[in-house]
């Protein structure tokens, strides 16, 4: 494969029926997104609101015990009958409050709710307004669910920045705002690569402090960094923000392309854009060569998971040359996943939804190079002799913007590796 633009011929898979699987799904919970949030808002504190499997998954999705001082904990609420909630909300006033006295430096709590029976009777809405009727101005209470019930792991990233939105200042003069957690070093880049091209002000949504909390208002224009922020944009939309229509930054061309629909709504000329983005995209090009020699021609199986399936597809197709067998999503956005889709070879096989022993059978038939999938699947699938790749790695690693490319290549390239030298 010689460059990384492939010419766009059609619509690519824009005007695809997409069929729809409903049975039964292996998914991960929406807790997960703690753990890159907590690192992400420095001044805030996730308090799950849930039982002792919550506080066990927590725990080792954060795949370490903590020692230090950490900004996630879960308050478990143990089988209570309906007489017993007001005891609940008691319980959890003084557990909060024991927290914020202990811990000054906690300017944001957010309750997580969860999905046992339990918690659902509470609400925790009327709990966090009630908290931070108690402890504003110094410390805001907001509440989210991060329920495992119907939902993918990604969505408690939405959820929790969806909350963040009608707490968010009004903006009175244009500005960009990027939304979705970035790493830091991600956030840095493309701070730079904004400044470079003259687009100002920019924000970004978390913010890394709850002191610093983006405006928004009829003038924001945003641009989502991250494909399963539904709740979030709705949210900002209704705050008359506007939504700049781009592929996703994964990859080279996903991360042109998200830059030009930037350098476009802002009015940069084309000159500006390129001297901005030349030599970061030229260096990123050539650093996926390697991992493309290893890649183009393996065949790609992906199990709907994390929402970002589409995005991942179409970089490792048009940029890597795999073979797509079939790409399967938890939820299509069609609004947001068009410029996406339009990027997708004519004809791949798309599914949204779950049924996942018929999807099984149609990953076993294809004996696929390499398949995306979430925890649950990988061991079995592992087991039976097919390389797999974690989705969750995905959300836990920078894999945005043009110096992450040759990352988001290698997480691919890792397991056939793996294989490879297992086979020797
Ligand atoms: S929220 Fe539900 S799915 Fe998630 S860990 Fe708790 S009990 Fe399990």
């Amino acid at each position: 494969m010689d460059g990384f633009v492939q010419p766009v011929t059609g619509r690519g898979c824009a005007d695809a029926v997409v069929p729809m699987e409903r049975g039964q799904r292996e998914v991960f919970c929406g807790l997960t997104g703690i753990i890159w949030l907590h690192r992400k808002i420095q001044d805030a504190f996730f308090l799950v609101v849930g039982s002792r499997t919550c506080a066990h998954l927590i725990q080792s999705a954060a795949g370490v015990m903590i020692f230090a001082e950490p900004r996630f904990a879960t308050a478990i609420i143990d089988e209570r009958d309906l007489a017993g909630l007001a005891d609940c909300n008691d319980e959890l006033d003084r557990v909060v409050t024991r927290l914020l006295e202990r811990r000054p430096e906690i300017k944001l709590l957010f309750l997580v709710g969860s999905c046992p029976s339990e918690v659902i009777k509470l609400d925790l809405s009327r709990a966090a307004q009630r908290l931070s009727r108690q402890f504003m101005p110094g410390v805001r209470v907001l509440n989210y669910s991060g329920s495992g019930i119907e939902t993918t792991f990604t969505q408690g990233e939405d959820a929790c920045l969806a909350s963040l939105v009608p707490i968010l200042p009004t903006a009175t003069t244009a500005s960009l705002l990027v939304v979705g957690a970035l790493a830091e070093v991600v956030e840095d880049q493309m701070r730079r690569l904004f400044a470079a091209m003259g687009v100002a002000p920019v924000a970004f949504l978390p913010p890394r402090s709850a002191l610093d909390l983006p405006s928004v208002g009829p003038d924001t224009r945003y641009l989502l960094a991250q494909p399963f922020l539904s709740d979030t944009a709705r949210a900002l939309d209704e705050r008359g923000a506007k939504r700049i229509s781009a592929p996703f930054p994964l990859g080279v061309e996903g991360t042109t392309l998200w830059l030009t629909a930037a350098a476009e709504a802002f009015g940069v000329g084309a000159a500006a854009l390129e001297s901005a983005i030349a030599a970061p995209r030229e260096r990123a090009e050539r650093s996926l060569d390697r991992h493309r020699a290893l890649l183009a021609g393996k065949r790609i199986f992906f199990f709907p998971d994390s929402q970002l399936e589409l995005p991942l597809a179409r970089f490792l197709s048009r940029e890597m040359g795999m073979d797509l067998v079939e790409v399967g999503t938890p939820y299509l956005h069609r609004q947001h996943m068009t410029p996406e889709l339009e990027l997708l070879p004519e004809g791949t096989a798309l599914v949204e939804g779950q049924d996942v022993e018929r999807q099984l059978d149609r990953c076993r038939a294809e004996k696929p190079d390499l398949v995306v999938c979430g925890l649950g699947l990988a061991n079995p699938l592992e087991a039976e002799g097919i390389a797999t790749k974690w989705s969750i790695e995905l959300l836990f690693s920078p894999t945005q913007g043009f110096d992450q490319a040759a990352d988001l290549a290698e997480l691919f390239a890792r397991p056939l590796v793996r294989r490879a030298k297992l086979r020797v």
